[in-house]
């Protein structure tokens, strides 16, 4: 397995495995198979370089809202984060930093986007097609994200608008905001980031809000040198640091998932946060939501109401009726005139793209077997389609902490199914029905009483009401649960024999 991939006869590149994309998920995957000896793998990016989330979002004031000694790999610690919360240049260094340092390049093929992959059932192979190149492989890692594909509202005229437009995940910073008209459609995590940064700049800026969000202060502030050096000289100092930032985080899970009476604390700190900021009462009553805190994601943010209060800034909450080739006109009839329009309205999440281009067993399409909301085993493994795992699938996303955690546990977990396979010389993997259903049962049973369950829509939501994004628990329930690799729970086979188990 150590071996270079080949070129076969068709020109299609033989691999052991395809790894999609390079954000944290996919380079902690390669990082973790060149740890167990295998070196027979290729990393597809449709990008020139590698970041994902880090590398796509540079929008003005892109940070995490996760601070940064947790939101890091375990096993790459960073004494240096400048601020409590990482920025996106930062984060972007740090995952090019940890490429070149694992020598990761070599195996990574920039701008091949994914167009297809076909399960070959003669053989037990995947056949991986891109923009690039084909690739016959023996397994695929989907690393691609849960939030890579940026979506435009579904509004009328959307597509006629003839101003300047764009999305936060492909800021133009060509392009001068300087003495214009411009709108900001969305009001969620990436809007609450730009807004303030931008908010000086246009003559007019109108931000309009489908949905309020409750927003905590956020805490931030620079790493004295002080703190940078005790990180690096008393390394026990910097993993403490981590911990606490784990278990403040792991509190959350009481009040969203076990107790939601609980989540009254967040409202409380919310509302006041909203009561300090905001001295117009009609405002501040446009700015409260009417959900239960937590339904949606909760925000964090110290300039989002200052911004919205600014002089050449307007916030219109009656709703949009249709977009024109040069205006925007609101369900209260008023029209404004704007010569930009920037969209913040999120991503597909919940009806990922990349899910029509996968052909499974007797080739079925992941897309279909999924229209009634995603599902799969630990998030990473789908009945029909053997040898293919994802990493952050579905019900692996969190309301409440790090997702590099949870990405570092489905790792080990399918490097655990991955040794299995080779233990019992089988040459295809694929959970079992009955324990991908059981699964799914549990968590939706689970998810049925927590916060996001009732009182909103957000993108946690399939459109037929399924949760299928959020994990309910603790992130440490959702690591034991991967520990507990049951090889039962997977038919190992080879091609044109019996099931191995
Ligand atoms: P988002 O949270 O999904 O927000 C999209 C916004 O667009 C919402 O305000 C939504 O309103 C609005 N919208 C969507 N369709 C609309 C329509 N047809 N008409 C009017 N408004 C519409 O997207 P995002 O802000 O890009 O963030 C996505 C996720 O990325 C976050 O939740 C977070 O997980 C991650 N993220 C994290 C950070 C961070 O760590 N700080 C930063 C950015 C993003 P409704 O609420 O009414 O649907």
């Amino acid at each position: 397995m150590s071996q270079r991939p080949q070129h076969n006869a068709n020109n299609v590149t033989d691999t052991h495995l395809v790894i999609v994309g390079t954000g944290f998920a996919g380079l902690g995957m390669a990082i973790r198979l060149k740890e167990m000896g295998i070196d027979d793998f290729i990393i597809i990016e449709r990008a020139s370089d590698v970041g994902g989330t880090w590398r796509d979002n540079r929008y003005p004031g892109a940070a995490c809202d996760v601070p940064s000694h947790l939101y890091s790999f375990s096993f790459e610690p960073n004494t240096e984060w400048s601020r409590v919360y990482p920025t996106q240049p930062e984060l972007e260094a740090y995952l090019q930093n940890v490429t070149d340092k694992w020598n990761l390049r070599p195996h990574i093929r920039f701008s091949h986007t994914l167009t297809a992959a076909h399960y070959q059932q003669d053989s037990g192979h995947w056949l991986v097609k891109t923009s690039g190149g084909d690739f016959r492989a023996r397994f695929v890692v989907c690393g691609n994200g849960g939030l890579a594909e940026p979506k435009l509202p579904d509004i009328p005229g959307v597509e006629n608008f003839g101003g300047h437009h764009f999305h936060s995940a492909t800021w133009d910073h060509n392009y001068s905001l300087d003495g214009k008209r411009v709108a900001v459609i969305g009001t969620g995590a990436s809007a609450i980031q730009f807004v303030p940064q931008i908010a000086d700049k246009p003559a007019k800026l109108s931000v309009f809000q489908r949905t309020p969000n409750w927003i905590l202060p956020r805490h931030d502030r620079a790493y004295r040198r002080f703190e940078k050096w005790l990180f690096k000289r008393l390394p026990i100092t910097r993993k403490l640091l981590r911990a606490k930032i784990y278990c403040q985080n792991e509190m959350r899970v009481l009040g969203m998932v076990l107790h939601p009476a609980l989540m009254k604390l967040f409202r409380i700190t919310a509302t006041w946060n909203i009561r300090r900021q905001v001295a117009d009462p009609s405002l501040r009553k446009s700015l409260t939501p009417t959900f239960p805190i937590g339904c949606k994601r909760i925000l964090i943010s110290n300039d989002w109401y200052p911004a919205l209060q600014k002089p050449n800034v307007e916030v219109e909450t009656s709703g949009i009726q249709e977009i024109t080739s040069t205006s925007i006109i609101s369900k209260d009839g008023s029209e404004r005139e704007v010569d930009c329009i920037i969209f913040g309205t999120g991503f597909y999440a919940t009806e990922n793209p990349i899910a029509t281009m996968i052909h499974g067993r007797d080739g079925r399409v992941l897309a279909d077997v999924w229209a009634d909301g995603e599902e799969a085993y630990l998030g990473s493994s789908v009945h029909g389609f053997p040898n293919f795992f994802f990493i952050v699938g579905p019900n692996v996303t969190l309301g409440h902490s790090s997702m590099v955690y949870m990405i570092e546990t489905q790792i080990a977990a399918i490097s655990r199914v991955l040794e299995a396979a080779n233990e019992v010389s089988s040459t295809t993997v694929e959970v079992r029905e009955e324990v991908q259903d059981t699964y799914n049962r549990e968590l939706q049973t689970r998810l049925g009483g927590s916060v996001w369950a009732n009182g909103c829509d957000s993108w946690y939501k399939h459109r037929s009401g399924k949760i299928t994004q959020l994990w309910p628990g603790f992130t440490f329930s959702f690591r034991r649960r991967n520990r507990d690799f049951k090889q039962s729970d997977y038919i190992f086979a080879t091609p044109s024999t019996e099931a191995t188990q």
